[in-house]
């Protein structure tokens, strides 16, 4: 598919986000792209030029589909990238992409702390089904990073901040690393989101993004993107994991999503911003054993993060409550601003405990080990998020 066109690509991210992928509706005028759900687009006359498993004429909504391609120009624009692919979820798009850049025989180095679907696809399904060598390492350590990234490694896949431990990795040195090793790097970017992280201009190949969190924002409709600026990769990817497998986006989805991302860099400002302050309350806060925020100065990712996030460190504070499971769980069920549900980035608030019986707990660090949660700062009053914190810490006597 041709490069997507951007053309407002010399204004702000917020300009980008309210302007890129929309225009006026060609048959009535109306300022906002209507959303087709059809299943299918009239053929051209013409039938010898046509291939059945191309993405590039509308045809059939699995090989593409007209709110989908829209979504795309935003998206691109937001990373300052050449293109987008978006699919029906996050994980949609983080396997379109292994699956497309892998085979029989390569070996993939992945984080010890990851998405829960990265660690099933790496740790039990394509060493298992398909003979890939698949090499766990933790990213936050460059030393074990050189180690483990050998010459002939296909992918470097990392997370930065990790979801849930939100550690840190180094995206233009492990970028540098695997460069040199001949090998690819694709970023997982949810947690931090492009208005504060850009993968791409840091050296990274591809960058995935699950739309159902910050960029949506509202909770409402599940997308993933796959974005680079490798338009050949890109196609290989349309033609055999998008058409070929079938996780493609639904019109409506597309749609919801396009609608909330208008306000995403609004939003993520202020989710910067309340995110800081409750992290630095928690901090100070009695029978809190830990807080991991990048944006807090006693963070062991600081540095890092400085040096490669821009605007903010996101919206996903993860901290340890001094007490047992069980007492977690009646802590989170007694907060009442504060929606006790997993996901994040949604508009309200969303805390989950990662309880010590988790199968993964102890690839985690010494400290998360117990009475670890994730949190998720939404868009109520700071003020109101600190008080409802408090309250259901003294409700279960902490
Ligand atoms: C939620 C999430 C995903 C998966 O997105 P879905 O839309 O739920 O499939 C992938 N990576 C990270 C870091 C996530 O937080």
């Amino acid at each position: 598919m041709a490069k997507k066109e951007n053309r407002y690509k010399e204004y702000g991210i917020a300009t980008q986000a309210v302007h890129t992928g929309t225009d006026y509706d060609a048959e009535t005028g109306a300022v906002r792209r209507p959303l087709h759900m059809a299943n299918s687009y009239k053929l051209p006359d013409d039938l010898s030029q046509v291939n059945y498993s191309s993405t590039d004429l509308l045809m059939y909504s699995r090989n593409g589909n007209a709110n989908q391609h829209w979504l795309e120009e935003k998206i691109a624009a937001l990373h300052h990238a050449d293109d987008a692919i978006v699919l029906a979820s996050g994980v949609g798009a983080l396997h379109a992409l292994f699956w497309t850049l892998l085979k029989t025989g390569d070996r993939v180095v992945y984080p010890n702390v990851s998405y829960m679907a990265v660690y099933r696809l790496f740790h039990e399904l394509f060493n298992v089904k398909f003979g890939v060598e698949t090499v766990m390492v933790d990213m936050t350590d460059l030393d074990a990073v050189r180690k483990a990234i050998t010459p002939g490694t296909r992918l470097v896949h990392i997370e930065t901040p990790d979801n849930p431990t939100n550690g840190v990795s180094d995206i233009a040195e492990i970028a540098r690393i695997a460069h040199e090793n001949g090998a690819i790097l694709s970023v997982d970017n949810t947690f931090a989101s492009p208005l504060n992280q850009t993968p791409l201009d840091l050296g990274a190949d591809f960058v995935v993004e699950a739309l159902t969190k910050f960029i949506n924002g509202h909770g409402d409709a599940q997308g993933g993107a796959i974005i680079s600026n490798d338009l050949e990769t890109m196609d290989r990817i349309r033609y055999e994991a998008q058409v070929n497998v079938g996780a493609v986006i639904s019109p409506f989805n597309a749609w919801q999503i396009f609608r909330g991302s208008v306000t995403y860099p609004l939003r993520m400002k202020q989710i910067n911003e309340t995110s800081l302050q409750v992290a630095k309350w928690l901090e100070q806060r009695e029978n809190i054993t830990f807080v991991s925020y990048p944006g807090l100065q006693s963070n062991p990712g600081h540095a890092t993060a400085k040096k490669q996030m821009k605007n903010g460190y996101g919206g996903v504070i993860s901290f340890g409550v001094n007490t047992d499971d069980k007492t977690v769980e009646k802590f989170c069920a007694a907060l009442k601003v504060i929606t006790f549900a997993v996901s994040l980035g949604h508009d309200e608030s969303l805390i989950f405990p990662q309880p010590s019986y988790d199968e993964r707990i102890h690839l985690y660090p010494e400290q998360f080990q117990n009475g670890f949660i994730r949190f998720s700062i939404g868009l109520e009053e700071p003020e109101d998020i600190i008080a409802d914190l408090d309250q259901a810490l003294r409700a279960v006597g902490l």
